[in-house]
């Protein structure tokens, strides 16, 4: 079982011919074929698998428990196997490959961990279905609640406890699991790179050093449908014009204040092509280095589009372990550290006081979310070496 044929394995699956991306979202067909294929490539290592009270899948290599009692728990890798609507193919499964390559490049040469060794793959990382990114890790860490999560309804009306129990899920499990967590010790999630920053140094892997505050907010702009064809242009009330303004706004700000800041949903009301809007909704997703900036951004927003902004969710400044990242960096030629405005399971980890490490793969024009996130083949085989260094060094 080589990168490549696990590679090819998984591509067609989830693969959308019209967008030429993917749309493996949790608990569906697609991804009980993803879970089907990950349960077999973990027998076929003679790895012990287990799911936790979320949906996690977990593959032993050792015992967990006999390393948890010795006081020295496991050292594990992986990521996740979903995608946004019409996401690229690295993100999640270039991690989840990249982990059953590096056991089997451990195993090939004789290497005996003195600590068991997990490869994860985490259940419904992008949100896609049920709108809440990282569900998998949230749950069993206690950041997302059991019957919040049962209750979140997909677009179809179909609640998550609904769409588990079809997946063959035991919905009453779901929920904090502490036996779990206990037996992770490391954690090392592998990723493609989300931006553009190692092609300009010359690099092929990164560690992450922290993800950047982010949040999301949504603003009611207000005004009056009417006749777009005979109301004068001084009588009306146009809340297009205010989201305008708006997203003017958050571009102007952000670049003062150095974040990032987009308008990438709105919702008009009535919308209707010769109406003028009633109402229109736009969400911001701001992010920077900085909580202060980013908030300085939103209210800037705010103040010039004449209406509040209501925060909908906000991540605080995650900052991963950071002497295993100095200590990663280091055994990888010290590799550069990157920060990172996108979240993760890792990041979920590391909030909950766990040790956790991300490593970047290259992505030379650093789409991602997109049919066109890429990285080369050679920089995934790049990746694989790295993480098996890794893995050796927090598993001897
Ligand atoms: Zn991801």
């Amino acid at each position: 079982m080589t990168f490549d044929s696990m590679w090819s394995a998984i591509e067609p699956i989830g693969l959308e011919a019209s967008s030429g991306g993917y749309r493996r979202y949790a608990w569906t067909r697609h991804d009980a074929a993803l879970r089907e294929w990950f349960a077999g490539e973990a027998a076929a290592r003679g790895l012990d698998l287990v799911t936790d009270r979320a949906g996690n899948q977990w593959a032993w290599w050792g015992d967990p428990d006999a390393a948890v009692a010795a006081g020295r728990p496991g050292v594990v890798i992986g990521s996740h196997l979903d995608s946004v609507p019409d996401g690229g193919a690295f993100d999640g499964p270039l991690g989840v490959v990249s982990a059953l390559a590096v056991v089997d490049a451990l195993k090939a040469k004789g290497f005996a961990p003195s600590r068991p060794v997990a490869v994860v793959n985490f259940v419904d990382e992008e949100g896609a279905r049920f709108g809440i990114a990282c569900a998998g890790s949230r749950l069993i860490t206690g950041k997302l609640e059991a019957d919040k999560a049962r209750g979140l309804r997909d677009a179809d009306g179909v609640t998550m406890a609904e769409a588990m129990a079809a997946a063959g899920h035991r919905v009453e499990h779901v929920g904090p699991d502490a036996e779990t967590l206990s037996r992770i010790g490391t954690f090392v999630e592998l990723h493609v790179e989300q931006g553009r920053a190692l092609i300009d140094l010359d690099r092929p892997v990164a560690v992450a050093s922290v993800i950047r505050p982010h949040g999301r907010w949504r603003i009611d702009l207000d005004g009056e449908a009417n006749h777009a064809g005979t109301t004068r242009l001084e009588d009306r009330r146009d809340p297009m014009l205010d989201l305008a303004r708006t997203v003017l706004a958050a571009r102007a700000a952000a670049t003062e204040l150095g974040c990032v800041a987009t308008v990438g949903k709105v919702r008009v009301e009535p919308n209707g092509v010769n109406a003028i809007p009633s109402r229109v909704t736009a969400w911001v997703d701001a992010r920077g280095p900085e909580e202060t900036g980013v908030r300085a951004v939103v209210e800037a927003v705010a103040r010039q589009s004449g209406s509040p902004a209501v925060e909908e969710s906000w991540t605080p400044e995650t900052v991963f372990d950071e002497s295993l990242a100095q200590r990663l960096s280091a055994v990888l030629d010290d590799a550069p550290m990157l920060a990172t405005g996108a979240g993760h399971d890792a990041g979920v980890l590391a909030a909950a006081g766990l040790s956790t490490a991300m490593l970047f793969v290259r992505n030379p024009t650093g789409i991602s979310h997109s049919p066109a996130e890429f990285a080369e083949r050679e920089d995934c085989l790049r990746g694989v070496e790295a993480l098996t260094t890794v893995t050796e060094v927090l598993a001897r």
